[in-house]
C-alpha cells in the first residue's frame, strides 16, 4: 500500500531517501528549507566562478552508480566522472613536493623516492584491506546495524580481527609507518569519519583505501552535479520537492509521526517521515533533552584569485613539519589545529570553466572542532583564516588582497544555522555518545517512532557523499 512519505531536507541524504522511497512504491515529497537542493554540496556562483563549497574528494562512483541502476537507468546519462591522476600532490614542510599518481604501482613507486621505509608496510596493509573490503561491502554498506547481536556477524568480525582492536588508530598507523609524511597523511582519516586517532578502530584506514584502489573523480562540472543528477532523477520518478519550506514541528498520534509543520503555518500530512536534518537535531524537536558533545567539523576559505596560482594540482596538501602538534590540538584538546594541515582544492586545474579566464578558484580546508562551548566561532573564524595565510605563505603563495575578487569563509555555525546539522557537526554526536562507543554513527531507526527514519552525515553509515547515498536507501527500507 502506497504510503506519503515527506522527506525533510535535499541534502545528498535526503535525494537518496526520495529516490528509493519512491521506488518501494511511496509517494514522496520532499521539503527543502533553502532555496535550493544539495545542502553542503550545494552550487555557488559569484563573481564569476563557481564554486563546490564542500565535498571535493569524489570516491566510490559505484555507489551512485548503484542507485542510477537500481532505477533502471544509466549513470552515464545523467553524470560523468574523470578519473584524476595525480590524485593528491604533497607539500611536507621543508621536502621537495610530490605527487600521488592514481592507483597502487605508481603511488609505490613515489613512496620508493619519499618513505622508502614504509613501502613493504603499505604493501601488506593494501593486501590486508583486499582481502576484508568484500566484508565491509556486506556489512556495512549493505545495511544499518542498530541491534548489539548484529555486531557478531561473522565478515564484520573477521574485519575487526585483521587487526590489533585493542590498538588505537595512531598506535597502528605508528606501529606501520616510521615515515612522517605517511603518518601525517593517516593520521587525518578518521576525522572524516567523525573519531579521532585514539579510536580503537581502524575505519579510518578504508578511505586512502578506496582512494589507490578505486581513485579519485571529479564530477564534470562540479560536485554539485551529483545532487542536481540524483534530483533529477527523482523528478522523473515522480517525487515532489518544494524548496523554501522549514519544517519546525512534528506531529504524531498512537505513536506514530502523522504531520509536520512548516514555518508558514501550515501543516502537510503523512504516513512517515524520513528526515535529513542531523538525527539529534530532530530529537530535540520531538522534545528529547538531548545535549550530546559534538564530532568534528570543517573551517573553509574560499578566494577567487585574479591569478593563476602556480604549483598546485586539482588537490593539494601542505604539511607543516610539526603537524603532530596541529593533531593533538584537534584530537585532544578540541581546538584549531596549530599549526593546521591545509587541504587545498583547485578545481580550475581541471575544469577551467570554474573561474574567470587565467583566474584560480581557491578552496582551503581545515578539520576543526564543531561548536564547542570553550570555542568562539566568531573569532575562531579570524585566527582560522590567518593560519590558513600563514600556511599558504609558508610554502611560498602570497596572497595579495589587490589580486583576491572574493573571500567566502565557513565554519561550523553555518552548517548549523543553514543545514541544521548539531553544534555544526558533520558526523553527529562526538564517538562515545555514538552506537557500542563509537564503533559506528547512530541507527537510522528513530527510537520511539517507527514511521521516522534518518538519512545523512549523522546515522550511518556515517558521511561523505557516497554514505549519505547509502544511507538514504537504509533510511528508506527502515520505514515501518
Ligand atoms: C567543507 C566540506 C568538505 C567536505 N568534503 C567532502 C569530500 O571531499 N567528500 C565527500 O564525500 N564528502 C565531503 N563532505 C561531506 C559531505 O558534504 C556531506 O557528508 C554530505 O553532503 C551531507 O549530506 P547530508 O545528507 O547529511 O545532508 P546536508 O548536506 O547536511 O543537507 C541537509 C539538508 O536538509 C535541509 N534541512 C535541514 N533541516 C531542515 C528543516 N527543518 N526543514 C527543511 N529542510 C531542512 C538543509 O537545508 C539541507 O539542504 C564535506 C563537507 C564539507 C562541509
Amino acid at each position: 500500500m502506497p504510503k506519503q512519505v515527506v522527506v525533510v531536507g535535499a541534502g545528498q541524504g535526503g535525494l537518496s531517501a526520495a529516490i528509493h522511497a519512491r521506488l518501494l512504491g511511496h509517494d514522496v515529497l520532499v521539503l527543502e528549507r533553502q532555496d535550493q537542493i544539495g545542502g553542503k554540496a550545494q552550487a555557488i556562483e559569484t563573481h564569476g566562478y563557481s564554486l563546490d563549497p564542500g565535498p571535493s574528494i569524489i570516491i566510490l562512483p559505484r555507489l551512485y552508480e548503484a542507485v542510477f541502476r537500481h532505477a533502471n537507468r544509466k549513470m552515464e546519462d545523467y553524470l560523468h566522472f574523470q578519473r584524476l591522476d595525480p590524485f593528491t600532490r604533497v607539500y611536507f614542510e621543508g621536502s621537495e613536493p610530490f605527487d600521488l599518481p592514481d592507483g597502487e604501482a605508481g603511488c609505490l613507486e613515489v613512496l620508493r623516492q619519499v618513505a622508502p621505509q614504509d613501502v613493504g608496510s603499505i604493501q601488506k596493509l593494501l593486501a590486508t584491506l583486499d582481502r576484508v573490503s568484500g566484508l565491509i561491502d556486506r556489512t556495512i554498506f549493505d545495511r544499518p546495524f542498530d541491534k548489539p547481536w548484529q555486531l557478531a556477524h561473522p565478515d564484520l568480525t573477521r574485519f575487526a580481527l585483521s587487526f590489533d582492536v585493542r590498538a588505537s588508530f595512531r598506535e597502528l598507523v605508528d606501529r606501520w609507518f616510521q615515515s612522517p609524511v605517511l603518518r601525517a597523511f593517516f593520521y587525518g582519516f578518521p576525522s572524516y569519519s567523525g573519531q579521532s586517532y585514539r579510536a580503537k578502530s581502524p575505519s579510518g584506514l578504508l578511505i586512502p583505501y578506496y582512494m589507490i584502489r578505486e581513485g579519485v573523480w571529479y564530477p564534470l562540472g562540479g560536485v554539485r552535479v551529483i545532487p542536481q543528477a540524483f534530483a533529477r532523477l527523482a523528478v522523473e520518478l515522480g517525487v515532489e520537492f518544494r524548496t523554501g519550506a522549514a519544517v519546525v514541528g512534528f506531529e504524531s498520534r498512537n505513536g506514530r509521526i502523522d504531520a509536520v509543520r512548516l514555518q508558514n503555518g501550515e501543516r502537510i500530512e503523512c504516513d512517515a517521515v524520513i528526515s535529513n536534518q542531523d538525527r539529534v537535531t530532530t530529537r530535540r524537536m520531538l522534545g528529547e533533552k538531548l545535549s550530546p558533545p559534538p564530532s568534528y567539523s570543517y573551517f573553509t576559505v574560499h578566494w577567487g584569485i585574479r591569478r593563476r596560482l602556480p604549483g598546485l594540482s586539482h588537490h593539494t596538501l601542505l604539511v607543516p613539519r610539526d603537524y603532530e602538534k596541529g593533531f593533538e590540538a584537534l584530537y585532544d584538546h578540541r581546538v584549531f589545529p596549530d599549526p593546521p594541515i591545509v587541504y587545498l582544492n583547485a578545481t580550475h586545474e581541471v575544469d577551467p570553466s570554474v573561474a574567470p579566464d587565467g583566474c584560480s578558484n581557491l578552496f582551503a580546508v581545515v578539520t576543526c572542532p564543531a561548536i564547542e562551548d570553550h570555542l568562539d566561532w566568531n573569532t575562531e573564524a579570524a585566527k582560522g583564516r590567518d593560519r590558513v595565510l600563514a600556511s599558504l605563505r609558508s610554502f611560498g603563495w602570497e596572497l595579495d588582497p589587490g589580486e583576491i575578487d572574493f573571500e567566502r569563509i565557513q565554519t561550523p555555525l553555518l552548517f548549523e544555522s543553514r543545514d541544521g546539522s548539531y553544534r555544526g557537526s558533520l558526523y553527529g554526536p562526538d564517538e562515545k555518545f555514538r552506537l557500542w562507543g563509537g564503533i559506528l554513527p547512530l541507527s537510522v531507526r528513530d527510537p520511539e517512532y517507527p514511521n521516522l527514519t534518518y538519512a545523512g552525515g549523522s546515522v550511518q553509515p556515517g558521511s561523505g557523499l557516497p554514505m549519505t547515498t547509502l544511507s538514504g536507501k537504509f533510511a528508506a527500507e527502515a520505514l515501518r
